[in-house]
């Protein structure tokens, strides 16, 4: 199994787990980009929100839910933070693997790309 994400998940290799249910895991990003940097991820391998279809699309809607919990216990829900989720190479996509970045921490960049 090539993909690290399924690696994390099936524990192959070590990640920091801040959640893990049913459905969905969340761990440390290992560069992070910010203080807090944490990756929301579905257990089965989707490989981009592109490929999602309608019937995988509200996992989505659970990982999003999933980032304001962490961000809450991350304290960082009042100061603020950014969701982000990239697709495919002109998103930045490098894991192949669904997942949404959680970043705060810091006065993040007003960039947009
Ligand atoms: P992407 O660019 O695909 O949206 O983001 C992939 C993220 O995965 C990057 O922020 C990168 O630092 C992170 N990442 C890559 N390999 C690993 C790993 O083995 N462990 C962890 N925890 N994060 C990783
Ligand atoms: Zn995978």
């Amino acid at each position: 199994m090539s993909c690290i994400f399924c690696q994390i998940i099936s524990g192959e290799i070590p990640g920091e787990i801040l959640h893990q249910d049913d459905e969905v895991i969340a761990f440390r990003d290992i560069n992070p980009r910010a203080p807090i940097h944490i990756l929301i991820v579905p257990r089965k391998h989707l490989a981009a929100l592109s490929d999602l279809t309608e019937e995988e699309l509200p996992i989505l809607g659970k990982m999003a839910g999933i980032a304001k919990k962490l961000a809450e216990g991350e304290g960082i829900s009042e100061r603020g933070y950014r969701i982000v989720v990239n697709c495919g190479p002109e998103g930045g996509q490098l894991v192949p693997h669904l997942h949404m970045h959680l970043l705060g921490g810091r006065q993040l960049s007003d960039e947009m790309g």
